[in-house]
């Protein structure tokens, strides 16, 4: 099948051979795969999932049985006190958005200490003086960078202030260059902060980073994480919303702010998605695997056809994006269009970059996918910037994004025997 996709057949032999080159690669993440595949059905055994779970609510939701069992489980799996998983909740942007205005009051501080956060969070600090951003509400804002992607711990220290209620890590790249941040550096800065700073709640931004180890910042100290259920953990199934777990006392304060104080989580319908959220979730740690296969076999192959890639061959995936560096305008392009052009859906699309709501540059985006939008499903975008990286992610099965790379080898032009040797 991969002859009648690509007419050069050392192509094919070529990434078959990168492909048995990263079998300990791939054991690795199988076992990490194995290990979260039974930590959730561990979950669901344990808090009974049943068929009437599935039922449709209508109205306020009072008794949305299915809903309040989602929430159970998600907490359950993040080793929380409570959750709240949405179909309100409308996006990853706005569970972070949510949780940030939820938990701070005016003249409280906000102190990001993994660089300027993503993109669409900066509207929601206030950058350009949004209504309704934390900025609006006279809450303040700074940030510290991180250092050859490490926390910089005498920075952090000297821009906490008296004010500082919340400080905010993201755990994946966005779009900057740098790597996700690993489980245990999140674990060493935490552990810095709460034994200084009693007060101070530590939230991580965790898109892309559910099941990529066996621990989730939650399990190594932070009070509260977010993402959205269209990226890792709705494991291609579900269609929509996103999910908050954290200390019981901030999921109040989301939840009030989410629906109204003193109704907080008692209402709100899941449109009949509790079939898909819980499905999803099942599926995620199978799903999270072959996104990390495909990152690897992207990786590993491009590597050795001299296209740099963050992260490299040699550096473990902490979450499920690659960034690659193509140095080109044209070649972006052309990169994305041919992630467009092998999916399953919407596959004889001509892309074209645009521009979108919350990002300043023009951005391109292919996502040939089932729920629109979705980055747990293969896909890859590009703020059209120097230096022309193209970010790649996720993939519901390991084969369409092998067969992808075949293309993108094949059409770009990579492909130079030589190299190979
Ligand atoms: C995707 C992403 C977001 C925003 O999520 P959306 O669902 O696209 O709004 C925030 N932070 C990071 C690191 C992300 O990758």
């Amino acid at each position: 099948m991969y002859n009648f996709f690509c007419k050069n057949i050392n192509i094919v032999d070529f990434v078959n051979s990168c492909e048995r080159e990263l079998s300990n690669r791939f054991s690795y993440i199988e076992e990490i795969y194995q290990y979260n595949q039974l930590k959730v059905l561990k979950s669901f055994i344990e808090n009974k999932v049943s068929e009437s779970d599935f039922q449709e609510s209508t109205g306020y939701g009072y008794a949305d049985i299915g809903r309040d069992k989602i929430e159970k489980i998600f907490a359950d799996i993040f080793g929380t006190e409570d959750a709240l998983v949405r179909q309100q909740i409308v996006s990853g942007t706005h569970a972070i958005s949510l949780s940030l205005l939820s938990i701070l009051r005016p003249n409280d501080n906000l102190l990001s200490i993994s660089g300027l956060p993503y993109d669409t969070i900066l509207s929601t600090i206030g950058i350009h003086n949004e209504k309704g951003s934390l900025k609006d509400y006279n809450i303040s804002f700074n940030y510290v960078d991180l250092i050859n992607n490490k926390f910089d711990f005498e920075n952090i220290d000297k821009s906490i202030k008296n004010n500082t209620k919340l400080i905010l890590i993201q755990r994946s790249r966005g779009y900057t260059n740098r790597d996700a941040l690993g489980i245990d550096e999140i674990k060493s800065v935490i552990d810095h902060i709460k034994n200084r700073y009693k007060n101070i709640y530590v939230m991580v931004d965790n898109c892309y980073g559910e099941f990529v180890n066996i621990k989730e910042p939650t399990d190594v100290g932070a009070d509260l994480i977010c993402g959205s259920l269209i990226k890792n953990i709705g494991g291609g199934k579900a269609l929509s919303g996103g999910y908050i777990v954290g200390k019981k006392e901030l999921i109040e304060l989301c939840a009030s702010r989410l629906t109204a104080p003193g109704i907080g989580k008692e209402v709100g319908i899941s449109f009949n998605q509790n079939r898909n959220v819980l499905q999803g979730l099942y599926d995620a740690p199978k799903v999270v695997a072959d996104a990390l296969k495909i990152s690897n076999l992207f990786i590993y192959t491009l590597n050795k056809l001299g296209i740099k890639t963050i992260p490299d061959t040699n550096t473990y995936n902490n979450d499920i994006v690659t960034a690659i560096i193509l140095n080109d305008e044209k070649k972006l392009i052309k990169f994305c269009q041919i992630i467009q052009k092998y999916s399953p859906v919407d596959s004889y699309l001509n892309l074209v970059p645009i521009d979108m709501p919350g990002y300043d540059k023009k951005v391109i985006m292919a996502a040939g996918t089932f729920v629109s939008g979705s980055s747990i499903e293969l896909s890859c975008d590009a703020p059209i910037k120097e230096p022309y990286i193209a970010y790649l992610q996720g993939g519901l099965n390991y084969y369409q994004g092998k067969l992808s790379l075949i293309k993108i080898i094949e059409e770009l032009n990579l492909f130079n025997y030589d190299k190979t040797k």
